[in-house]
Parts: structure tokens; sequence; C-alpha cells
């Protein structure tokens, strides 16, 4: 696993910054930012599952993915970018980045560190794959680096799951 730069830092930092925009119009604090490897934002997803009524399966990397597909970035510039994701992408994520053909993902709290914030476990919350698991199968290699910055991470998450 390689270091993350600066750039790789600042962009989770954003990500943070935007999980917590997503929980302030009524979503789940999770978001995603797709950028190319000089920093130039290509999408931004935030969560839509909660006020914005899209449904369960919007997720910030789903939104970040669609967009760039809606965008029609083509599939060579998408290999060389990167999807920051506030939080360890699901295994449905991990796919939906695969299939959108973005070759590397960096994120930033733990898929353990998610469950501890919803005081849930993998028997009560979500899917227990890894996204490791899920890309370490993938034809085209898909970078993985994380989890980063867990502590700024878990700030957008501070008492909003409080009773789930
Ligand atoms: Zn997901």
């Amino acid at each position: 696993m390689s270091a993350p730069s600066a750039l790789d830092l600042a962009l989770l930092r954003r990500a943070f910054h935007l999980a917590g925009e997503a929980r302030a119009r009524g979503d789940r604090p999770f978001a995603a930012i797709i950028a190319r490897a000089d920093g130039t934002i290509l999408a931004e997803g935030l969560s839509a599952q909660g006020r914005s009524g899209r449904g369960t399966l919007a997720h910030s990397e789903m939104m970040a993915c669609q967009a760039v597909i809606d965008a029609a970035i083509p599939r060579a510039a998408l290999r060389q970018a990167t999807i920051y994701s506030s939080g360890e992408p699901c295994a449905m994520c991990a796919a939906a980045i695969f299939y959108t053909g973005i070759g590397r993902a960096v994120y930033g709290l733990s898929a353990g560190a998610i469950l501890h914030l919803r005081n849930a476990s993998p028997a009560t919350a979500g899917l227990s794959l890894s996204c490791r698991a899920v890309l370490e199968t993938a034809a085209e290699p898909v970078e993985v680096l994380g989890p980063l910055l867990e502590e700024e991470g878990a700030a957008p998450h501070r008492g909003y799951w409080t009773g789930g």
C-alpha cells in the first residue's frame, strides 16, 4: 500500500466536508469525490438515501459513479482517476467503482469504524464483505488505500446514529 499524498488527504478532507453537507440536507453523512491525478474534480456524490429520496441504493459512491457516467468521461481517464470516499465503500459500491472503470479508491473511515459509530455489528448492519475482498477479484486492478484520517472522518457522524 502506497502512502497517501498531500492531494489525497486534501480531497479526503473535502469528502468529509461534503459528508457533513449530506447530513445537513437530511441524507446520510457520506460523500465521495472522483478526481483526476492532478486533483481536478470530475464528480462529487453525496448520499441521497434520506430526504433527497433517491432510495436505498443511493450511496455516495453510486451517485459519484453515475455522475461521471452521465458526463461521458472517457474510460481511459477514469482508469487514471481516484475515488475518495468519506467511509469505506460497501461491496455494492466497490463493484460499482470497478464497473465504472475507476483505477484507485481512497477512503477515510473503515467499515469497522462506521459500524462502531452506528452502534451496530456485522450481524445487524450491512454486508461484511470488504471493498478489498471485492476489488481483489477485479479483472483490472483497482488500488485501495485506507483507512485514513479516521478521527476527522468521524466528525460528520457524531450524534447522527443515536437510536439506530
Ligand atoms: Zn455503498
